[in-house]
């Protein structure tokens, strides 16, 4: 189905808002600003405890690697590498990835979101504001709503459209820590 007019309710404060009006923030929608910002002052994401400030940077790109590695499941050939310090700290993983079996982009998209908000503490926390901004405002509903995904090159190209600058931007976040 498709969404236009769709009302849904504001996260914070429950108004019930157009779809199309709402800002998405870590996957929630919100009726405005006022609403994200109280959002996210209530909800302050700090790095889980026991994870030593030196690892930080590591445990960012290790998160968005994985990140990448989602989204590069749905752009198949053409996937995004991450390259640099960034790419040699994922040289492990990405192996590791490749064997793993691919399923569909709905599950696609959930552990990559999963992903983000796992390096999100850390980037916060190493005070990248505009990297972390940038990821909780991407929104990928598009695609999880696509039910015929891969059913066609029309489909794909879309995918690839709305996939490969989010992955590209990521795995440019991730070679930057
Ligand atoms: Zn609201």
């Amino acid at each position: 189905m498709w969404p236009f007019g769709k009302k849904v309710a504001c996260f914070q404060c429950d108004a019930k808002v157009k779809l199309a009006s709402t800002k998405l923030r870590r996957g929630f929608r919100f009726c405005s600003d006022a609403c994200v910002g109280a959002f996210l002052a209530a909800n302050v994401l700090r790095p889980r405890p026991g994870v030593p400030e030196s690892d930080y940077t590591n445990q960012a790109v290790m998160e968005l690697g994985a990140a990448v590695g989602e989204l590069n499941r749905l752009l198949g050939s053409d996937g995004v590498t991450i390259t640099g310090s960034a790419g040699s700290i994922l040289g492990a993983i990405s192996a590791a990835q490749a064997m793993q079996q691919l399923e569909d982009a709905k599950d696609a998209v959930f552990r990559y979101n999963d992903h983000v908000t796992n390096a999100l503490p850390f980037l916060y926390a190493l005070g990248r504001q505009a990297d972390a901004d940038y990821l909780e405002c991407v929104d990928l509903e598009e695609i999880q709503d696509m039910s015929a995904l891969g059913a066609g090159p029309m489909q794909n190209a879309k995918v690839r459209r709305i996939v490969r600058p989010v992955a590209e931007r990521v795995a440019r976040i991730a070679e930057s820590l």
